[in-house]
This record gives structure tokens, sequence and C-alpha cells, in this order.
């Protein structure tokens, strides 16, 4: 199961693996954006990392990733602030227990699609964050339904989300900034789908 110390420890991975990710963040967005997703993406996980480290104590799983959730929102300018915000919030409120197992945790993934889905409005292949999130959510999902742990759960939802990420590389972005490029987007992987990947690589790492 994921516990709170676990989810706290995925989050700080977060936090490390954005820090040390932040110049190919800045330089996926400076291709087709305006290099600051490494920036953003680095000032919202600072604060998390101080909201959530040390003495903060919640009592479940959910009051823990909404505090993450409103924390990237209240941080960060960009567009993928209220996204991730969004995200994590609606994952936490279907997680009001001190810990969460396989199933739990599919259902709160689900919601966080859906939160950046309303959001957004982005579909697949619109070269956006949801190009990793989709194909690591239904992952998860097939892999929980299919008998497997959380653990195996999360690296092939890990491994879906980074196959997903560069697969946004030859799509034309048809939202975000991004997509002002029009067909001079193809041809650079999405800064969203890879910030994406890096969490759902730390949700594995911590689970090994
Ligand atoms: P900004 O574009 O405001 O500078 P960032 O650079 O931090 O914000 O984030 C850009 C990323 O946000 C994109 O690479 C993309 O993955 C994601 N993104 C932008 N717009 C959308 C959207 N409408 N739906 C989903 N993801 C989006
Ligand atoms: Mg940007
Ligand atoms: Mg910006």
């Amino acid at each position: 199961t994921l516990d709170i110390e676990t989810t706290r420890a995925w989050i700080l991975a977060t936090a490390a693996a954005v820090d040390s990710h932040r110049d190919v963040l800045t330089e996926l967005d400076a291709a087709i954006g305006d290099a600051d997703h490494g920036a953003n993406m680095h000032r919202g996980f600072t604060a998390v990392a101080a909201a959530v480290g040390g003495d903060y104590a919640p009592e479940t799983v959910g009051q823990l990733l909404g505090k993450v959730g409103m924390t990237l929102i209240s941080s960060v300018g960009g567009a993928s602030g209220p996204l991730y915000g969004s995200a994590f919030r609606a994952a936490g409120r279907q997680l009001a227990t001190p810990e969460a197992d396989g199933d739990q945790f599919a259902l709160a993934l689900r919601a966080a699609l859906d939160a950046v889905r309303a959001l957004g409005a982005a579909a697949a292949g619109d070269k956006t964050m949801v190009d990793a999130l989709m194909p690591a959510v239904t992952t998860f999902d097939e892999a929980v339904t299919s008998g497997a742990g959380l653990r195996a759960a999360a690296r092939a939802a890990a491994t879906a989300a980074d196959a997903g990420a560069r697969a946004t590389t030859p799509l034309q972005a048809r939202k975000g900034r991004a997509s002002y490029l029009g067909e001079r987007s193809i041809g650079h992987q999405d800064p969203g789908a890879t910030s994406t990947a890096l969490i759902f690589a730390a949700l594995a790492d911590t689970l090994d």
C-alpha cells in the first residue's frame, strides 16, 4: 500500500528529479514554448518540498496530495501550475485514508487525468502532458486489474509515461503555447509530457 510516508517520499523524489532535470525541461520548452518549464516546475516543487517536508503531518494520503496541488497552483504562474495542481488535488480527493491500495490509487490517477482534461481540454495526440499521463493511467489501471501490486503497476505506468512523452516528438502541438508554432512544433519532445514522465518515474523508484 501507499502510506503517508511513502507518498511524502514520492513527492520529495519528484522535487529532486525536477531539480536535476531543470535544464532539460528548460531546453525542451525553449524549442517549442517560452523556456520556463524548468523554472516553473523547479519553483513549484521547491515550494512543495518545503510545504510537505519535515513537520507537516497530514492525516491522509489525500490531504498530503491536496497540499501538493494547492502549493503548485499558488506558486507556478505557467499553464503547468494549475494543470498539475488540479491533478494532485483531484487525486487527493479520492484518497481520504492513511494508506491507499492499488485499486484506490488507480481511481485517484483517473481523477487526476480527468481534472487535467477538464481544465486544459487537450485530447490524446495534442502534444501535451496528457500524452504521457493518459497511457500511464491506463497502464496502471490495467496492471492493477490484472492482479499486479502497486509497485509493479507503478513501474509499468512509468514506462508508459516515458514512452508517451517520447512519442510526442513527431506530433504537431494543438494545445498550449507550442500550438502557436504550428508545424514548427514537430520534431521536439513536449516539456510537460516529459515532466509527467519524471513524476511517474519518481513514484516507481520510491516504491522499489
Ligand atoms: P507555459 O506554457 O504557460 O509557459 P509551462 O511551460 O510550465 O507553462 O508548461 C508547458 C506545458 O504545459 C506544455 O509542454 C504542455 O505539456 C502543458 N500544457 C499546456 N497547455 C495544456 C493544455 N491545454 N492541456 C494540457 N497540457 C497543457
Ligand atoms: Mg513555458
Ligand atoms: Mg510561461
